[in-house]
């Protein structure tokens, strides 16, 4: 069966990118292979010249992993993608394929970890010069893009206070031929597309909402056909971060049920937010869905709904946050994101230690905050557990 043009996307997430065996399973089958034999020697040269379309080897390309890519393609709205291993697999790629010794990359400070490190670490070992400026500031941006530059990452809603970056406007701005790359995991492709506003590469960890269960690592890079191909095919093909087939089978299933979920989650979070926000004990809550978030104007445009993801600054710093996560029953203690449970952790000391306390307080990540991913359980017992736990602080 072959994908409609006419389907709708709820449609799309169940049957887009379906190849069946000649058996017709009715679920998506997983191929558990590294190679494939050939029917003869000719075909093997054929395959390896291109004439012949087929897979090789497991590295660059597997049927259950063609599914997933052709699935994810389908809800971004986007020509192409390549799944990767990790989150981070598909940003190194998305960072390093294009670019070259003496190259110049702008990105907001506001990032997540590990980005950050691949940014004033690891480039600057290869001679690519790394500027970070306040991602919210345009003139920050067009300051930044007076010298030449070749790439942008960067990541809205950010991590963890859900700083917007205006993608249409920080587009406007970068020099035609540089790459605008949006890191959309916060968001998931359900409540943002950054192609639509002029992003040329977005990059996913599939590891967050697509999973969606907390079972296993992923990513994905997607954009137009031709500049994909052109910029990751061969890096992708001899570098080897492939998706495994397993994993990739994990997140097609995803796939079914994310917008279900996602939605039902972003609707949880944007009532935990205003809940919140009433409390005598939370200073501030930061919910790219509510009106006073600072970037508010930047999200409505970007996001379809708020999103499952908020931030909120307790009274009495690290002690009252920590009490506050001590005291929580139902909803776990993880710095991670997106998953069917609700999580919350304590950025200064988990995700952001690295940070020095001044950039800490730079991108407003003040000891009483926390992050809260909300999950699919029933939003009533995450008030009650949130407004217990309160008490504690
Ligand atoms: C989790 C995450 C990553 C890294 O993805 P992994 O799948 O853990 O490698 C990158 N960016 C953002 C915004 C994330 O939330």
């Amino acid at each position: 069966m072959t994908d409609s043009p006419s389907w709708r996307m709820a449609t799309r997430l169940v049957h887009a990118g379906i190849s069946r065996s000649p058996h017709q399973e009715t679920s998506e089958a997983l191929y558990l292979t590294s190679g494939y034999a050939y029917e003869s020697a000719e075909q093997a040269d054929a395959r390896f010249a291109g004439t012949n379309a087929g897979f090789i080897y497991g590295r660059y390309g597997n049927p259950t992993v063609s599914m997933f890519e052709a699935r994810l393609a389908a809800l971004e709205g986007a020509q192409a993608c390549y799944a990767t291993a990790s989150g981070m697999s598909a940003i190194a790629a998305a960072v390093l394929a294009p670019l070259k010794s003496g190259d110049r990359i702008v990105a907001p400070r506001a990032l997540f970890g590990s980005c950050l490190w691949i940014l004033d670490t690891l480039c600057p070992r290869y001679g690519i010069n790394v500027e970070l400026i306040d991602g919210a500031d345009l003139t920050s941006w067009r300051e930044a893009c007076t010298r030449p530059v070749q790439l942008a990452l960067v990541e809205t809603p950010a991590n963890p206070m859900l700083d917007a970056v205006d993608l249409a406007a920080v587009r406007a701005i970068l020099p035609a031929e540089a790459l605008l790359v949006a890191d959309n995991a916060f968001a998931s492709p359900v409540t943002q597309n950054p192609l639509q506003f002029g992003a040329d590469i977005v990059v996913y960890s599939a590891t967050k909402h697509i999973d969606g269960q907390g079972r296993t690592l992923g990513g994905a890079i997607l954009g137009q056909r031709a500049l994909l191909d052109q910029l990751f095919k061969d890096y992708l093909r001899h570098t080897g971060p492939a998706l495994s087939p397993f994993n990739a089978w994990v997140l097609l299933k995803g796939l079914e049920t994310i917008q279900l979920r996602v939605e039902a989650q972003a609707r949880s979070a944007a009532h935990l937010a205003d809940a919140l926000a009433r409390h005598p004990k939370i200073l501030r809550v930061l919910y790219p869905g509510r009106a006073d978030h600072p970037h508010f104007a930047i999200h409505a445009r970007q996001m379809r709904d708020g999103g499952t993801l908020l931030a909120f600054e307790v009274r009495n710093g690290r002690a009252g946050a920590w009490a506050l996560l001590n005291a929580l029953k139902l909803v776990l203690i993880s710095n991670n994101l997106g998953d069917a449970k609700s999580l919350a952790t304590h950025p200064e000391t988990t995700t952001h230690r690295r940070l020095t306390p001044e950039a800490r307080a730079a991108l407003g990540i003040h000891p009483g905050v926390v992050r809260l991913s909300v999950g699919l359980e029933d939003r009533a017992d995450l008030e009650e557990d949130l407004l217990q736990a309160l008490e504690a602080v």
